[in-house]
């Protein structure tokens, strides 16, 4: 153990040791920029409900998300519990303090899973070394490199600071490849412990789970050689294998793959791409994404799983048992949770919404691949059908961010043009997507659209919890959709249904928009409005299907089962999968 003045307890031993460069825990706590934090904290919720030894580790992110205005930091003090140490850790030759913050996370059963937020904001520190823990994936690729040395490097010193000893700490998982300097930190301190390479990777490879969450190479974290060697040890500097780098650029990706002994993809299809694009030394298994049932069901549905399905707060599987519900009544609880979310559209956004109308939701950042525009690249389309079939509502939602301004100046656009077409169509778009919104937009409307240009949904987890709503969902077949995905039971497609995988799946943009509105308005609308009894059956179906699988009490138990503990036929899982 390092020289520590301050030390919790000697000798403790932990589960999981979770890091990712952001975690959601509460909109309080503004340090996330959507599907990578709330998936974290999701997780983490989840073994505390299990009651697992776990730890969360990530940055302050003190103004948040990067925005091209600046953020106001968000009261740290208030919120969290500040550590009485700080850890050192040296980039560019010096040393930066890190301070630490504590949040505990409480699981249904009391049992507390703690996340440690790394903060360099320390009068200690230059302007610079200060404003390093202040912007979530803000500034140049220096500023991001350094941040990563922080969360991995700083993550390790934190570790040993906190008492636990590596040596029984059974998982350290990364939670896409920002965290790979940990692998060289955990590296190191097995060489420092006189192990050879061989033994030294041996180590790692039964302690050390990465997770990738990005579909194709260019998404993955890059840093120049020359800016890598001027900022690390050069200790540590030497641990970086060969294959780590692409010609003169560090990968993270790839460094986090040579170090783990286990990958993880978040679906199936994102697998197969992986497998395609990135060099895989090791095994890559699938565990599919979920998302915690208890943070994203709404009450009105939570009181009616209670009475049919009473076990499912403990396991949410027994959602199976959906079918129990009148469909009646499921419908009764969704007017309820559609009426909580009207009225707030309403009063933010100056338009009257009504209840009897379907209403379609989409709501994500509104970067290019998700294509906004695409639901609304017919408005007189979809006018005809408000005045053939019966009137439409259509709710966006987005974040206010530097990188969203130009799909929000689109939607704006046409905003307005829909404006003349009143009676019909109403169009509403709503500022600051954040967890309290998204919870109300899941939960409040008839149908979740998703849109994404293929392969580039990884995953996506929004249509997971408008599934323990009994919402459907109306996609593109990509990310967990493919998984999730049975015509006119769960919701419906959205373009090509081939089994499409790897970089030559790409969308048909015409084919794409053709479908979408050949099924909303033949197939969606007419359901909604000429045979509500059957919509009310399908939304039983969404939950009993879908709302019971989708959820972290299955990832985390997948995790556990096939990916924390080495299994003797995980070999064979790869095989299948
Ligand atoms: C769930 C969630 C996301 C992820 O949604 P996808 O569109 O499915 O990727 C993003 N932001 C917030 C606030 C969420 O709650």
């Amino acid at each position: 153990m390092r020289s520590s003045v301050f030390c919790y307890a000697i000798f403790m031993d932990l589960d999981i040791a979770y890091f990712s460069m952001e975690i959601a825990l509460s909109d309080a706590i503004p340090n996330y920029s959507g599907g990578l934090g709330v998936l974290a904290g999701d997780a983490l919720l989840t073994m505390a409900d299990f009651g697992y030894k776990a730890i969360g580790i990530t940055l302050l992110n003190e103004r948040g998300y990067y925005s091209s205005i600046l953020n106001n930091p968000w009261p740290k003090e208030s919120l969290l519990k500040k550590l009485p140490f700080t850890l050192p850790v040296k980039i560019e030759g010096r040393v930066v303090i890190c301070q630490v913050w504590q949040y505990d996370l409480v699981g249904q059963f009391g049992e507390k899973v703690s996340v440690y937020h790394l903060d360099t904001n320390s009068e200690q520190n230059s302007e610079y070394d200060r404003s390093l823990t202040s912007y979530l994936y803000g500034g140049d690729s220096r500023y991001r490199l350094h941040q990563e040395q922080i969360l991995g490097l700083g993550g390790f010193y934190l570790l040993e600071k906190l008492g636990f000893q590596v040596e029984k700490t059974r998982i350290f998982h990364l939670n896409e490849g920002h965290a790979a300097f940990f692998g060289l930190a955990l590296y190191d301190w097995c060489r420092q412990r006189f192990l050879s390479h061989e033994s030294a990777l041996g180590f790692l490879a039964t302690r050390l789970v990465f997770t990738t969450h990005t579909p194709l190479p260019a998404g993955h974290d890059r840093f120049l050689k020359s800016l890598v060697s001027a900022s690390l040890e050069p200790r540590l500097l030497k641990f970086l294998p060969e294959t780590a780098f692409d010609q003169d650029e560090l990968n993270m990706t790839r460094l986090a793959m040579f170090y783990s002994g286990i990958a993880t993809s978040v679906t199936r299809k994102h697998r197969a791409l992986t497998k395609e694009t990135m060099p895989i030394n090791r095994s890559l298994l699938t565990v599919t994404n979920g998302v915690h049932h208890l943070r994203w069901t709404s009450s009105f549905l939570a009181e009616l799983y209670d009475q049919y399905c009473p076990l499912w707060r403990r396991n949410p599987a027994f959602l199976h048992l959906a079918g129990r519900i009148p469909p009646q009544r499921l419908w009764q609880a969704h007017q309820k949770a559609k009426q909580k979310l009207l009225t707030w559209a309403t009063q933010k956004s100056g338009v009257t919404l009504n209840l009897k109308h379907i209403t379609l939701g989409f709501a994500r950042r509104m970067t290019s691949y998700k294509r906004p525009s695409l639901l609304l690249s017919r408005l007189d389309e979809l006018s005809r059908f408000g005045y053939e079939v019966g009137p439409l509502q259509i709710i966006f939602s987005g974040k206010a961010h530097a990188s969203d301004k130009e799909g929000k100046v689109l939607i704006l656009k046409i905003l307005k043009k829909a404006s003349e077409y009143q009676d019909s169509l109403k169009i509403v778009y709503l500022e600051d997507y954040d967890m309290d919104s998204a919870a109300k937009l899941v939960a409040g409307v008839d149908v979740w659209v998703n849109t994404p240009l293929r392969p580039y949904e990884a995953s996506g987890t929004s249509g997971m919890k408008a599934a323990l709503n009994g919402v459907p969902h109306f996609s593109v077949l990509d990310g967990w959709w493919e998984e999730g995905w049975v015509e006119g039971v769960t919701g419906w497609s959205i373009g090509s249904r081939l089994s499409g995988i790897g970089v030559e799946d790409r969308s048909d943009q015409d084919y794409d928009e053709e479908d979408l509105y050949h099924k909303l308005g033949s197939v969606i609308m007419p359901l909604y409005y000429h045979q509500p009894e059957q919509f009310a059956k399908m939304m039983i179906n969404v939950v009993s299907l879908n709302g019971a699988t989708f959820t972290t009490h299955r990832m985390v138990n997948e995790y556990v089962s096939k990916i924390y503990f080495p299994l003797k036929n995980r070999k064979r899982f790869d095989e299948i999968e």
